[in-house]
């Protein structure tokens, strides 16, 4: 398929540039995207062009013939174009009434919600095995509750709830705490809150 060259023209006035498939030196220019521009009122410009319907226009082999017939610009060589272009389109057929089954609806799969993304450490926390459950609460996998404080954009251990056998040990820079099988422990000028690891 033999490619024509179409040439941009615009308002004097300004606005968008539109495609034709000649830019003719007296009377009016219809642009591909079906606009007509009285004599005098255009310019051939050497810019892309930048209208949407003449640039997606421009690759419909069927409109480009049609524009230049109606310039009087067709040659034969379009007309044959043309003639193929037509022949080439399936929606010029005249269909029979449609299958009832072709007529449903087509049913997209619902779209998976993004899995849940629990980050690797919430302020003083460190997440893993952690269940959020509820803001700034989380509960460990023996069901030892703890709850993260809001300070500022951080969060901040503030209280551990559990009904067993806690430890609270003195150490440099304050108190490690084993509740269950959570631990906290100072870290820098707070706390770090993890699960302890199995021993
Ligand atoms: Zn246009």
């Amino acid at each position: 398929m033999h490619k024509v060259r179409l040439e941009s023209v615009r308002r004097k006035t300004g606005g968008r540039i539109h495609l034709t498939p000649k830019v003719p030196r007296g009377g009016p220019v219809t642009t591909l995207c079906g606009q007509t521009l009285g004599e005098g009122s255009f310019l051939a410009v050497e810019s892309e062009p930048d209208c949407a319907n003449c640039i997606r226009r421009s690759h419909d082999q069927a409109r480009i013939s049609g524009a230049f017939f109606a310039q009087e610009e067709g040659s034969e060589l379009l007309r044959l174009s043309l003639e193929q272009a037509r022949t080439r389109k399936p929606e010029l057929r005249v269909l029979p009434h449609p299958a009832p089954e072709k007529e449903k609806a087509v049913v997209w799969p619902a779209a998976k919600p993004p899995p849940e993304v629990v980050p690797e450490r919430v302020g003083e926390l460190v997440t893993r095995g952690f269940k959020a459950s509820g803001e700034g609460v989380w509960r460990s996998p023996l069901g030892v509750i703890v709850r993260m404080r809001k300070h500022g954009k951080d969060w901040r251990f503030a209280e551990v709830v559990y009904e067993g056998e806690v430890v609270a040990t003195r150490v440099e820079g304050g108190i490690r705490l084993k509740a269950g099988d959570v631990e906290v422990a100072p870290e820098g000028d707070g706390y770090e809150v993890r699960l302890r690891k199995k021993t």
